[in-house]
């Protein structure tokens, strides 16, 4: 029980450092300085308004000086993220393998955020995050962890990720003369493909596009886009590689059940 309590206030400080990489991140600021501020007033935001999900309840998302409405998806995330770090623990305990997936969702969400906000994708997170699967990867081959891919099959797990958006997007971009796949994509695939090998980032890459078909379909039909107004790409690839980590028995027994039906 206490262990699960450190584990929820865990995953609620991580939530809030999310959001703080999410605000800087993008915008080229440093991670460490300066205190966050309020963004209207430039109030600098004391320990005790900076509590997660507590302070913004008790102050209703505003700032304490002006007033000013912040987003309440700040408090979710960080609500999110602290029911995630508490589900991990009770999952898999206080381990290597609960710590690197906490780690992992972490990422996703980030990237997720940012992307539909700013339809970029950081290199610290594509490529620090490829570092570190090719790397967890070789420690597995070298210590013969059984629950992780091996060395070669991250490595081409990352070419192949990486490789395969590449060419759809420049065989797109020759068709149609338009960008179709930003290279933030293609970095945050060959990352995917370094953590999850091969043959799971194909199925990524297979779930992320029909997601991303289906969703683009619906916005349209809704005039919520134009015919011409790009997608991001990165919370499909995301959502998938959350599928595939967690639920990729239960997602091959549906298609096994549907497939059928469709052909
Ligand atoms: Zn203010």
């Amino acid at each position: 029980m206490f262990m699960g309590i450190i584990a929820f206030l865990f995953g609620l400080s991580i939530g809030s450092f999310i959001n703080m990489c999410a605000y800087r991140l993008p915008r080229n600021l440093s991670l460490a300085y300066p205190r966050s501020r309020c963004s209207r007033c430039g109030f600098v935001i004391p320990w005790y308004d900076n509590i997660p999900v507590l302070s913004c309840i008790i102050l209703l998302a505003k700032c304490r000086r002006c007033k000013a409405v912040f987003s309440w998806s700040h408090c979710v995330i960080e609500f999110l993220l602290g029911l995630v770090a508490l589900s991990m623990f009770y999952a898999e305990g206080l381990s290597f393998l609960s710590i690197y997936y906490f780690g992992l969702i972490s990422v996703m969400v980030l990237v997720t955020m940012i992307d539909l906000e700013f339809k970029i994708i950081p290199d610290e997170l594509s490529l620090g995050g490829l570092v570190i699967g090719l790397s967890v990867a070789g420690a597995s081959s070298l210590f013969h962890f059984s629950w992780l891919v091996s060395f070669s099959e991250s490595l081409v797990g990352a070419i192949a990720g990486g490789g395969l958006l590449w060419f759809v997007g420049y065989a797109y971009e020759k068709f149609t003369g338009r960008e179709g796949m930003g290279l933030g994509d293609v970095k945050l695939l060959a990352m995917m493909g370094a953590h999850v090998g091969i043959e799971n980032v194909l199925i990524i890459v297979f779930i992320a596009s029909f997601l991303g078909s289906l969703i683009g379909v619906g916005l349209l039909l809704t005039h919520r886009i134009k015919s011409k107004s790009p997608i991001p790409f990165g919370p499909f690839l995301c959502f998938s590689f959350l599928i595939i980590l967690f639920g990729k028995e239960t997602f091959l027994k549906v298609c096994k059940v549907c497939i059928p039906f469709l052909l």
